[in-house]
């Protein structure tokens, strides 16, 4: 089968023929109507071969949806032809934290080299994929593959930052979200359904914060240094209730810290790198700041359900399995609008 694979550290991926896999003991094998393409993935090529953590070749797509093709041994409760999400951050399914169901925090995930589709372990950007266990399949229930695909991942993870911050994004709260692209975007209408806060949206694309609006956003603002002035006056002077920074980096910290309200929330979701000093006077009064992973398999099957009611649609654009290092460049040139989906 045709997959794209991370093959060289700094080089591009490229598309390959590799065996095509077959299901284990309770394994399932799904044929893959759509992978999506996330920044993470970005990040992940970027990272230098000294302390690169996962096998290469690697085949990429961390968010995957498919159509159940065969079962490995001992799999019971599903039918070939169904189509389902991944859900893709897997854990071992027995510790403390895999019990509650947030198999994202799995406690032993590392030691026992359990790894992500496409990060880690095959991923979804291939003919076929093998799932570990049937577990991690959430029934897609009539969602269409390619609006569907992105929710594992652009969906969820915003999904589960918003989450945490909802008791304080009441009526008459400002939430902001920094940086408007495959999670930003979603995160918009999550606020939007979810609760009736203002939200305001930062990008640095005109074409972004174009999209911000078209999703839902109440007021768009370019990122740059006036922008934490520019919410501090919509607000007025109060700041935001809850901050979702898509980004990361320096100065999205910085606005972050800016204009965050007393008791407010700090959601760090971008993985820019950079860090934020947090100590007594350096932010108003009692802000927590926290760095959300991705979200719970229960969660996933919430923003699935919330887009069959129609509260969120995808914005995607869509490439074939052989176009997919190119939608890996124009995302990194920031000219994707929503999320890239590949069609394998
Ligand atoms: P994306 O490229 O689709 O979106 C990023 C957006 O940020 C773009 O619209 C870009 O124009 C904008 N941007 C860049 N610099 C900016 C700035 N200074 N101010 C405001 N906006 C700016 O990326 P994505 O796939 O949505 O991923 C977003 C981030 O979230 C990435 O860092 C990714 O690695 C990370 N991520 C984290 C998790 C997690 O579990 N924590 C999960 C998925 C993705
Ligand atoms: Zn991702
Ligand atoms: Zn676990």
């Amino acid at each position: 089968m045709k997959a794209l694979q991370y093959r060289t550290i700094g080089a591009a991926p490229e598309v390959v023929t590799v065996p095509d896999p077959e299901p284990g003991p309770g394994q399932v094998l799904l044929k893959v109507t759509a992978a999506g393409v996330c920044h993470s993935d970005i990040a992940v090529m970027s990272w230098p071969a000294e302390n690169f953590p996962y096998p290469l070749p690697l085949t990429l797509g961390h968010e995957g949806v498919g159509t159940v093709a065969a079962l490995g041994a001992g799999v019971t409760g599903l039918s070939e032809g169904e189509a389902v999400a991944v859900y893709g951050p897997q854990g071992c399914g027995r510790c403390a934290k895999c019990a509650e169901g947030k198999e994202n925090y799995c406690l032993r995930a590392d030691e026992l080299g359990i790894r992500p589709p496409g990060l880690g372990a095959p991923g979804s950007m291939a003919e076929y994929m093998l799932v570990d266990d049937a577990r991690h399949l959430v029934p897609l229930d009539g969602l269409d593959p390619v609006a569907a695909v992105p929710l594992t991942d652009a969906g969820l993870t915003p999904y589960h930052a918003i989450k945490r911050a909802l008791p304080r994004l009441v009526a008459g709260s400002t939430a902001v979200v920094i940086g408007t692209g495959g999670l930003g975007h979603v995160a918009i209408q999550l606020l939007r359904a979810l609760t009736p806060a203002r939200v305001v949206a930062l990008d640095v694309s005109e074409d972004k914060l174009r999209l911000a609006r078209e999703v839902g956003a109440h007021e768009a603002v370019l990122s740059d240094a006036r922008a934490a002035g520019a919410v501090r006056e919509l607000t007025g002077g109060v700041g935001a209730e809850a901050v979702f920074d898509f980004v990361g980096v320096e100065p999205t910290l910085a606005t972050a810290a800016a204009v965050a309200a007393v008791e407010g929330e700090i959601a760090i979701v971008g993985i820019g790198g950079a860090t934020l000093p947090v100590g007594f006077g350096s932010l108003p009064f009692e802000v927590s700041v926290y760095s959300p992973y991705w979200g719970s398999r229960s969660e996933l099957a919430e923003v699935l359900a919330l887009a069959r009611s129609g509260a969120v649609s995808v914005h995607t654009e869509t490439f074939s399995l052989d176009e997919a290092p190119r939608a890996y460049e124009l995302l990194h040139e920031g000219k994707i609008n929503g999320r890239a989906v590949i069609l394998p």
